[in-house]
């Protein structure tokens, strides 16, 4: 796609580091890691969303991001746990409208953390739960 960072990564017109790549996902360093070691794994084709990732490229891009993980858990850089972390749309912090999923490197005091809202201390109530979970119910439509 035009414009699109990654695409222009794959095509080489942009500088990367690439790490692994087949036939049909691509890892890379992140630019701007929030850890050193940060990955980011994308589809070789340009899909926006995580809504519009085929299953099966799913299912491969977590296979890799798996092997990924593990690879970097041995590789001597600094890491004691893993964040798998995927922004899909704006609002959740997608900045590339490229599908693609973060693998974080993490250790104690690293500074990287999630900040919740007020809301997060006030647990609902069984009620809003069956609720919600309902209406995501009535939505799921699996094949
Ligand atoms: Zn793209």
């Amino acid at each position: 796609m035009e414009n699109c960072p990654f695409c222009k990564i794959l095509t080489g017109e942009l500088p990367s580091t690439l790490v692994y790549s087949d036939e049909i996902c691509t890892a890379m360093m992140d630019i701007q890691p929030f850890n050193p070691g940060h990955l980011l794994v994308i589809p070789n084709e340009h899909i926006s969303g995580f809504s519009d990732l085929p299953p099966e490229t799913g299912k491969h891009i977590f296979g890799i991001a798996q092997k990924l993980a593990q690879a970097l858990q041995m590789s001597g850089i600094q890491s004691d746990g893993i964040n798998l972390f995927l922004a899909d749309g704006k609002a959740a912090m997608q900045e590339v409208p490229h599908f693609h999923l973060h693998i974080i490197p993490r250790f104690e005091g690293d500074g990287f953390e999630f900040r919740f809202s007020p809301r997060y201390l006030e647990l609902p109530t069984r009620d809003e739960l069956e609720k919600n979970a309902h209406h995501i119910q009535q939505a799921l439509n699996i094949d």
